[in-house]
């Protein structure tokens, strides 16, 4: 963007990045189990995420008007710049190691966010993968996975 690195590290306290999920319906979402494998292909277990996992499904009643889903959720990733984090902005570290750095400090990814909301039964996995920028090959593969 041209600006000059002190300024960022100066000026910014935090990095807000959000992405909207469609709310499973709460009258008839379904408990649905995920294959370990497809788990593993999504990075299951990680850092934050439980050792109870309640994956739910989209139905569909006359509430939600047969889609499945009510309501909008929220999926966030907040990095807090933090001093290290402004050192590195100021030394102009590549945006992978300031990531890296930030995860490191406890940052929550954004994808990780949606998966843990999925696995508390807010979302389905399906609509986390279609919001959340994924990697690609294996974000395909676990979509493959789910809609066999
Ligand atoms: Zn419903």
């Amino acid at each position: 963007m041209g600006v000059e690195p002190f300024l960022t590290s100066s000026a910014v306290d935090c990095v807000i990045a959000q992405r909207l999920a469609r709310r499973l319906c709460a009258r008839c979402r379904e408990p649905v189990e995920i294959e370990e494998e497809i788990l593993a292909g999504m990075g299951f277990p990680f850092e934050h995420a439980p050792d109870e996992l309640g994956f739910h499904k989209a139905a569909g009643c006359n509430f939600c008007g047969g889609t499945g889903y009510r309501g909008r959720l929220g999926i966030y990733e907040l990095m807090e710049v933090t001093d290290n984090l402004k050192d590195m902005i100021l030394r102009r570290a590549p945006t992978n190691e300031l990531g890296r750095s930030a995860r490191e400090e406890g940052m929550i990814r954004l994808r990780d966010d949606g998966l843990l909301k999925a696995a508390a039964g807010l979302t389905t996995i399906e609509e986390v993968l279609r919001t959340v920028v994924w990697v690609r090959g294996r974000g395909a593969k676990v979509l493959a996975g789910l809609c066999r």
